[in-house]
């Protein structure tokens, strides 16, 4: 049950708590946020709406804990990560429950949410102890017209206090990606969860208050992002923003003052057929990779390109494993679960009647009921339809049907995001050539667009973000390289 047990302090009443300095406190605004069940459509859970105030008080502390953090050794940051992490996956049954009422996420997928977070802590720690003990080191006669007077020994230091704004489709563990390079690389973290998903973020901030870190170091201040979002962003306290989420983050990146900016936006990832390819596999990844959590993820499949040829063949072939895919609610852990808001939900509709009016052929009949719709495949698309550009978020994939390989590369590149993208083809040079025409931040081979392993490098080009994430990435852009030059006198050449 959320809220109880070792979790006890983190709800008052109804509503939960906010983290700063340490502790759970109340917001002095005296004013709640909801947090609708996409399933039921009714208040799961409150959470505390904070003020301008409040978030001013957190972010001066957290500057305070992040002097004391960065001479804190590497070692024993890395300790306490792999504590966290260790406490959140001990955790983990409470705090997929709230993936369950905040998001719809289905049973199974919430509790790999949190694991795999956990996981990403502790490679977190590795690495960040492996890259961050070491430097460089470099003399000065190695460029021209300089003697050996010179030595510089480099080294990474932490930004200061990093602002970290994670989605609402995988909230702990976009937030601990973004925590967990945070914390290894010396700095302190303001946290600001998505609404839907924001109790679930909660638990898991409680777990690295239970593994001791100390006050002020991590915070978590909740409320509307439409609400305290531009004063967080804006604020002159922050020093790096890592932002995952839609268009907010290009208007962000307008707003934001002059520090490092780390942005994972939308895309629109194409999953490219050819006619040499093993269609099964194609079908198979097209519904793993389109349908996953009714396809509210940056890396669903959002269009399909595939060779005329062989397209009648596929689209067999998706809509005979479509149909059985199980419709319902995500306590049933059902591949199709209720999308994520009434908004959302009207918005994916919006871009079926669009693809209907102008002719797409709908293999499967449209249902919806509240947030809940089922799977549709759409032949037949064309350029003139929406539904060819736009993400739509949720369990709808459409089929555009391609003449050339070029026409596909071109559909894909005329797109302005850049995420990720698929090839299926038996022949690699083939895919190697496609992959290198392709503007996005990865294509995969043989296989749907994914983000992980977490460790990978993960970025996109375009409207889809600024930046390479990937734990290695992350951990090198929450730092800043410092120098300090050791001056000789100059040499003499009778020595030695
Ligand atoms: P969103 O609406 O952009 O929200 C993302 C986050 O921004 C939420 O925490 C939201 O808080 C906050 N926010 C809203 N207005 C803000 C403002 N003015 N200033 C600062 N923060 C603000 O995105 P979403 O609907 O949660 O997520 C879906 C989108 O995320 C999709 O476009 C998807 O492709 C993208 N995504 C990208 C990646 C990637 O790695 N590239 C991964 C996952 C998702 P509230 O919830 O309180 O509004």
């Amino acid at each position: 049950m959320a809220g109880s047990g070792v979790f006890e302090g983190i709800k008052e009443g109804e509503v939960f708590k906010y983290y700063t300095d340490g502790e759970w406190k109340n917001s002095t605004s005296g004013k709640s946020v909801a947090i609708i069940n996409p399933t039921t459509r009714t208040t799961q859970y409150k959470v505390q709406a904070c003020t301008q105030e409040e978030v001013n008080k957190v972010i001066e502390s957290s500057k305070i804990a992040q002097k004391q953090w960065a001479k804190t050794p590497l070692w024993k940051r890395a300790e306490l990560l792999h504590k966290a992490a260790a406490i959140l996956k001990e955790h983990k049954a409470p705090i997929a429950e709230c993936l369950v009422k905040e998001i719809a996420k289905p049973a199974k997928d919430s509790v790999t949410e949190v694991v795999r977070s956990g996981d990403l802590i502790s490679y977190c720690a590795e690495e960040g102890v492996r890259i961050l003990g070491e430097g460089k080191f470099l003399v000065s006669d190695s460029f021209p017209g300089n003697e050996r007077t010179k030595y510089c020994l480099t080294s990474k230091i932490p930004l200061g206090v990093v602002l970290a704004i994670p989605p609402f489709n995988y909230p702990v563990n976009l937030a601990v990606s973004k925590i967990g390079p945070a914390l290894i690389a010396g700095n302190s973290l303001v946290l600001k969860p998505p609404t839907q998903g924001a109790v679930a973020c909660l638990h898991m901030v409680h777990c690295f208050h239970l593994a001791g870190f100390p006050k002020g170091l991590i915070s978590c201040v909740t409320g509307k992002g439409s609400e305290i979002g531009d004063f967080l962003t804006m604020h002159p306290g922050v020093n790096c923003i890592s932002f995952t989420g839609g268009d907010t983050g290009i208007a962000i990146s307008k707003k934001a003052g002059m520090v490092p900016l780390q942005m994972e936006l939308g895309g629109k990832d194409a999953c490219i057929v050819l006619e040499d390819a093993d269609l099964d596999l194609a079908a198979a990844n097209i519904i793993k990779g389109g349908f996953s959590y009714s396809g509210q993820r940056c890396t669903a499949v959002k269009v399909v390109l595939v060779m005329e040829s062989v397209a009648d063949t596929l689209v067999e072939k998706v809509n005979a494993k479509l149909a059985k895919l199980k419709v319902g609610p995500p306590e049933e852990d059902c591949d199709i679960t209720p999308v994520v808001s009434e908004s959302s939900a009207n918005f994916i509709e919006g871009l079926a009647k669009d693809a209907k009016t102008k002719g797409a052929t709908f293999c499967q009949e449209y249902k919806r009921e509240g947030n809940l719709i089922w799977p549709v495949l759409l032949d037949h698309v064309r350029p003139d339809m929406r539904i060819a550009w736009e993400e739509p978020f949720g369990p709808i994939i459409p089929v555009i049907r391609i003449n050339s390989v070029e026409e596909g590369i071109h559909h894909c590149n005329a797109s302005n995001f850049g995420l990720q993208g698929c090839v299926f083809t038996k022949d690699i040079n083939k895919a190697i050539l496609i992959s290198d025409a392709m503007e996005t931040g990865t294509v995969q081979i043989n296989s749907a667009p994914a983000r992980g392993p977490d460790h990978f490098p993960f970025q996109g080009l375009k409207d889809s973000g600024i930046g390479s994430q990937g734990i290695t990435n992350s951990i090198n852009m929450m730092t800043k390289v410092k120098s300090t030059v050791i001056n000789l006198p100059t040499p003499s050449y009778t020595m030695g």
